[in-house]
């Protein structure tokens, strides 16, 4: 599998466009915003003769999907998230403006809910859905086996996690998914965050201070 990470909108959001020798393509977390940002992402698929097949969204928040609309609408192809997070589709423009942002048309709905699938993928590639709510309630995260690669979303990220204080937002639960779900993965498991740079699960267990509190039983995450 090759992955390709874009920087998109004023939230400095990780879009992944990954792809297979089958020239299939997903889009993990679209966030582009812009003409500017729509351009670098449909200028990369046609150079590298890439087939977009799917929209595939860890969670729902605004600076996530800020590019759903355009790739459905561009390629015709369909959403997939977890239902849990379907609240948020419709919160996405006031969240939005909190935060100074406009967002354009966001997708009104999910094409295929994630919820209760184990499985998705394209060309010759499969990701394992695994539910990592506590961030959102619906949040889920992708792992690749093939590779060990595991796309984090809002959950996990280089030496910190995701905010909990948002609507729908647990600490308990975030760290249940990180310490329970994530961390069995094995230290080797490459690491991609829906915010700035990768890294390995082996590196989180040693370096992440959420982690390593719990690790060291100075915090009761379970509540
Ligand atoms: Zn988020």
């Amino acid at each position: 599998m090759n992955i390709a990470r874009f920087v998109f909108n004023p939230i400095q959001e990780n879009t992944y466009v990954v792809w297979d020798t089958t020239g299939e393509c997903a889009v993990i977390d679209a966030g582009n915003l812009s003409a500017r940002e729509d351009n670098a992402l449909v200028n990369f698929i046609t150079e590298h003769k890439l087939r977009p097949v799917l929209a595939l969204n860890t969670h729902g928040h605004f600076d996530h999907i800020a590019g759903v609309e355009f790739l459905r609408k561009t390629y015709d192809v369909p959403f997939a998230m977890s239902g849990k997070d379907a609240f948020l589709l419709d919160a996405a423009a006031a969240s939005a403006r909190m935060y100074g942002v406009e967002v354009r048309e966001t997708p009104k709905k999910i094409d295929r809910d994630l919820d209760g699938l184990t499985e998705i993928g394209f060309g010759h590639t499969r990701f394992t859905i695994i539910a990592t709510p506590g961030h959102t309630p619906g949040h889920v995260s992708l792992y690749e086996p093939e590779s060990k690669t595991l796309f984090t979303g809002d959950t996990l990220f280089r030496e910190s996690i995701g905010r909990t204080d948002l609507p729908g937002g647990d600490y308990s639960w975030i760290m249940r998914s990180i310490i329970e779900k994530i961390l069995p993965l094995g230290d080797e498991t490459k690491v991609y965050p829906g915010h700035g740079e990768d890294t390995t699960i082996g590196h989180e267990s040693l370096y992440n201070p959420f982690i390593v509190e719990v690790l060291n039983n100075e915090v009761n995450y379970r509540g």
